[in-house]
């Protein structure tokens, strides 16, 4: 039976709370400080407020089982009976649970990565051959029934079955390991079961979510498609099925999967063209749930603009309904709590709340006519305008020096020459020892900060405080006997934020948290306008460790494309635009670290990789202008100031021509847990500059033996020779304890001894 189709939805919510209560509680349960049921009851709370606030707000279909304790990832693994066999004796579920997403003092967690192009990272399933699927429909039959209990009209959203293999990975097999994509059908039998429970309960829609139909993570997808949808299609007794897509544009899955049973088809419209979807004729007859309000991003959505596209839709399905492009997960909940933010911006934007507000309006208006929602077109008009014609929004100054320094080209000799006159110059020893730039972040240093905010401290004493933390750190790697040192980010609360508070055209939000993986929250700031530095950001810091010490400081800087991809970005123009003007800050910066006397700069680009778009077609056009922005901005200095830059968090393989073509002195690079395979692949890619592959995982406590840590040296030197080849960890150490760093540098220092004596 078909259910009535819906009018105005929204994908998903957050659910960390709208004060972070999910993430002070489940941190308390970990702790041992609350029980299960005290975090039962703030989970439960949480739910009943979303689910009222989005039915008062005026949707008629209620997204449900969006509810995760950790990763909805994860939550689908376990509704499928895919959790790791290491986990299986724990008898308690939601201690099973945590122990594959967090792990235990026995047992290794499961991978987390990030979730297609975003911040927000999933944990990824395994797949053994042993792995049976099974239903284990207990979380998201319980949330239908708290939903049933208000009398709201909900919809239980999973993650669909081609999506959950495309995003898992095989484990434990031989060599010839068959992909998981392989098991699809074994996969569709068990979403067919759940349909039927479903069913059983009265479920009229179900929402099937496969993202990944809309990017070329597999090749095959219309037939993926076809397959996985014709048979779901064919259940006999089960819901309306609405499978939604998100984060591409769509093209050649939308008419095979239109062609199938299903009833509903989701749409991201603000990742891809309206005439491309109304274009298919297959669509007639089905509900096309069009995403036109961005749910990624900040921005108040133009409603004149959005209506035009409904209305261009409408002809062409059997019914639209109005939604957002994604679930709004990846946005703040409310502009509510945001009353410090400059009155004339904040009337730009639109966090969660708002634009359910936003989707209800444009059903409306879709329903009953532009005039019925005058008033509201009125505003987003006005608010739009206030915009487009915002003195803030075109800095020319800046604008045009971007245009004179990318006509001039760069003014740095050829790397070999660069690299002779650095050795002269700074004069380090083989196999050089370093770190990455941020050291612990010690209780003293958060509540130094946490008291400034407070008032109950000022900034002289914040400052001296911070400055003695830099004398630790400086002596500390003095007594190591490091090679090159950094002054240890104490100051910096985080490494796009700090410099975001500083430069033009960025805002902060008091209460603008997002989730990033489990209780994890970030607080991105909101990129609005031309980007420029009326003053120096680091120099004082940097310049002060170096006054410490006869060994080099490293300057510390974050690049432009981790700097966008950490914030919320500007959409009136393209993000190469927005990319240079940061560069253009980061250079100013180089030049100034320089004329100080700083002869070594780091520039991070960690999020090289995030941005990467998901289509191949478009990703030499986003390298190109990431290339571009990182060489803008390391370009300003001469030949004898040595450029770093870090890169982690990835598989490199499609990045690494990029990297290659960064064109820095020397990479510090992720390599510890990927066994410096990413040394094989630079040199495949003509990569001849100096190179850090880390020689140990930051992101465990443990100590590696001096031995351990000379064999991965060893090894680095089958690939580079040893004068290109720098000695450093995967990352920064800001999230380690002081004595697990120090006896891991320790130990790091004394390998590098060693295999220099082995070489020379
Ligand atoms: N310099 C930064 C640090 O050490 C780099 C962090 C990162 O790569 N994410 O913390
Ligand atoms: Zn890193």
């Amino acid at each position: 039976m078909t259910a009535t189709p819906f009018t105005a939805t929204i994908l998903g919510s957050p659910r960390i709370g709208p004060n972070r209560e999910l993430k002070r509680a489940l941190e308390k349960y970990w702790a041992g400080s609350i029980e299960r049921a005290e975090l039962e009851a703030v989970a439960a709370t949480l739910r009943r407020q979303t689910a009222e606030s989005l039915a008062a707000a005026g949707l008629d279909s209620i997204p449900v089982n969006t509810f995760s304790y950790y990763d909805h990832v994860l939550d689908t693994a376990a509704m499928l009976g895919a959790l790791p066999a290491r986990v299986a004796d724990i008898a308690d579920d939601l201690d099973r649970y945590f122990a594959a997403a967090r792990g235990t003092d026995e047992i290794a967690p499961l991978e987390m990565t990030k979730w297609f192009d975003t911040n927000y990272h999933y944990i990824v399933p395994e797949l053994a051959p042993g792995t049976r699927f099974s239903l284990n429909p207990a979380k998201v039959l319980a949330e239908l029934k708290e939903a049933s209990a208000l009398d709201v009209p909900a919809r239980p959203v999973v993650v669909g079955p081609i999506t959950f293999l495309a995003l898992s990975k095989a484990v434990d097999g031989p060599s010839n390991m068959i992909a998981p994509i392989e098991r699809l059908d074994e996969l569709v039998a068990v979403y067919a079961e759940l349909l039927q429970l479903l069913a059983d309960e009265g479920v009229g829609w179900v929402q099937l979510d496969e993202p990944v139909l809309v990017t070329d993570i597999l090749d095959n997808v219309a037939e993926l498609a076809d397959r996985t949808y014709a048979t779901l299609g064919r259940v006999a007794r089960r819901p309306s099925l609405f499978v939604a897509t998100y984060f591409g544009e769509f093209t050649d899955a939308l008419p095979a999967l239109a062609r199938t049973p299903v009833e509903a088809i989701g749409v991201d419209l603000v990742a891809g063209g309206v005439s491309a979807v109304a274009a298919v004729p297959e669509l007639a007859g089905k509900t096309l749930v069009a995403g036109v309000v961005d749910g990624r991003n900040v921005w108040r959505t133009d409603l004149e603009n959005a209506l035009a596209a409904l209305a261009k839709l409408s002809g062409s399905a059997g019914s639209v309904a109005v939604s957002t492009s994604c679930s709004t997960l990846h946005v703040p909940y409310s502009l509510d709590a945001e009353d410090d933010i400059d009155p004339a911006v904040r009337g730009w934007l639109a966090f969660g709340a708002e634009k359910v507000t936003e989707v209800v309006t444009l059903a409306r208006g879709l329903r009953d006519g532009r005039d019925a929602i005058e008033a509201e077109v009125a505003a987003s008009n006005a608010a739009i305008a206030s915009r487009r014609s915002d003195p803030r929004l075109t800095n020319k100054p800046v604008r045009s020096r971007i245009s004179s320094i990318t006509a001039s080209g760069s003014q740095r000799g050829p790397a070999q020459a660069r690299r002779a006159a650095q050795n002269e110059r700074l004069n380090l020893p083989l196999l050089p020892t370093t770190t990455i730039g941020s050291y612990p972040q010690t209780p003293a240093i958060r509540g130094a900060r946490a008291q400034l905010r407070s008032g109950k401290i000022d900034r002289t004493e914040y400052e001296r405080r911070m400055k003695a933390e830099i004398a630790d750190v400086i002596r500390l790697q003095e007594e190591l006997g490091i090679d090159v040192l950094v002054h240890g980010e104490p100051e910096r609360n985080d490494m796009v934020q700090y410099f975001a508070e500083q430069l033009d055209g960025f805002l902060a939000t008091q209460n603008g948290w997002v989730q990033s993986y489990g209780s994890r929250c970030v607080r991105p700031p909101i990129l609005f306008g031309d980007v420029a530095r009326p003053k120096p950001m680091t120099v004082d810091w940097i310049i002060y460790a170096q006054s410490l010490t006869d060994k080099p400081v490293k300057g510390m800087l974050t690049g432009p494309v981790t700097i966008l991809a950490w914030s919320f970005v500007r959409d009136d123009q393209p993000l190469a635009d927005t990319a240079a003007q940061v560069a253009l800050a980061i250079r100013d910066e180089t030049v100034d670290l320089q004329t100080a006397g700083i002869t070594i700069i780091q520039v991070d680009e960690p999020a090289l990789r995030e941005l990467l778009p998901l289509r191949s077609k478009d990703q030499d056009a986003y390298l190109k202008w990431a290339v571009d922005a990182f060489r803008l901005a390391t370009s300003g200095v001469s030949d004898t100031t040595q450029i770093h830059t870090h890169l982690c968090y990835s598989e490199f393989g499609e990045i690494i021509g990029a990297i290659a073509d960064l064109d820095a002195d020397v990479t510090s690079i992720e390599a510890a847990r990927s066994h410096m395979e990413v040394l094989d692949d630079l040199n495949a890619a003509g990569f001849a500059n100096s190179v850090g592959p880390g020689v140990y995982d930051i992101h465990s406590p443990r100590v590696p033996s001096t031995e351990e840590i000379a064999d991965k040296l060893r090894e680095a030197l089958r690939a580079v020779p040893a004068e290109r080849l720098w000695v450093n960890p995967d990352c920064g150490l800001k999230t380690r304890q002081p004595d697990e760093v120090t006896a891991s540098l320790r130990n790091m220092v004394a390998a590098a001894h060693q295999v220099r004596a082995e070489i020379s």
